[in-house]
């Protein structure tokens, strides 16, 4: 484990990152059948590792823009429109209205321009979403800090810890978009990538801030996640990326309480509660060779 922290934003108690660590353990067990021992090798400031990987940034480059993309940028309403409408393309109407909270949707087309109005609304939301000191999450300045692109090409070279918590979070448009991505506003919660450096072979990282923040947009969406709960429902979260670390599972979008299927929205505490309560998912799941 690699904790990368961000001041300006809320955190978790040092002494909490322990005890999130047991339950995800005990969790990884009793649900996936994995004997782990999760161990802290660092905690560092967020933009100051970043600035380490420098030079994988700079060798990446290219990688990297064609990764992100800026939806107020040139073409960038056209680029989104396309991302959403081939993730779309081979879902069923239902499922993408489920995730888009639409209803009934006659077309594929209504579904798109939907999701393109709702995306760029919620990605505005969460990035202005206020700070303990009054500044907006998102820093412009800073905005590799919470690029998907970026995130992705650390995964990939990481070397120092096969999993890295932040209390930061990646949110902005990308290439790779998939449904649940776009229906929240652009918000990886977690990343699970190919890592050929790694034994594991995979990386892991989780962005917090979706947890720890109560901003307008997270009370409205998820609602306050009681402080006796709150590494219950991370610890949750973690358990359903290293069901793609450990044993490789696709993401799944139709298992009904199953953790293999990631929250839909930004509704993390009710989807904690179902998939706890429903206990581990008995159907069969997909295997992946990449990520
Ligand atoms: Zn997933
Ligand atoms: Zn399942």
């Amino acid at each position: 484990m690699l904790y990368l922290e961000d001041p300006r934003l809320p955190r978790l108690a040092p002494a909490q990152r322990p005890l999130l660590y047991t339950k995800l353990e005990r969790l990884l067990l009793e649900w996936l059948g994995y004997t782990v021992k999760l161990r802290e090798v660092g905690a560092r400031d967020l933009g100051s590792e970043f600035t380490r990987y420098d030079q994988v940034f700079a060798r990446s480059a290219s990688i990297i823009r064609n990764t992100d993309l800026d939806p107020a940028g040139p073409l960038g309403a056209e680029k989104l429109r396309g991302v959403i409408a081939r993730d779309f393309r081979n879902r069923p109407l239902a499922t993408v209205a489920r995730y888009l909270r639409a209803g009934t949707l006659s077309s594929q087309a209504e579904a798109v321009d939907l999701a393109q109005r709702q995306f760029i609304s919620q990605l505005d939301e969460l990035r202005r979403s206020p700070l303990p000191d009054g500044q907006p999450f998102f820093n412009s300045a800073q905005a590799r800090l919470n690029s998907f692109a970026h995130w992705a090409v650390l995964m990939e070279e990481i070397t120092e810890a096969d999993f890295v918590l932040t209390n930061s979070m990646i949110v902005g448009a990308d290439q790779q978009m998939p449904i649940y991505v776009i229906a929240r506003g652009g918000l990886t919660t977690g990343l699970t990538d190919n890592n050929d450096r790694s034994p594991y072979q995979t990386a892991t990282m989780v962005g917090l801030f979706p947890f720890l923040s109560d901003a307008p947009v997270f009370l409205r969406e998820r609602g306050r996640i009681p402080d006796a709960e709150i590494l219950d429902v991370i610890a949750t979260f973690c358990l359903h990326e290293m069901g793609h670390f450990f044993c490789r599972l696709a993401e799944h979008y139709d298992h009904p309480n199953c953790v293999h299927v990631a929250p839909t929205g930004l509704n993390y505490y009710t989807w904690h509660q179902a998939v706890r309560a429903a206990g581990p998912c008995r159907l069969v799941h997909q295997i992946t060779s990449r990520f």
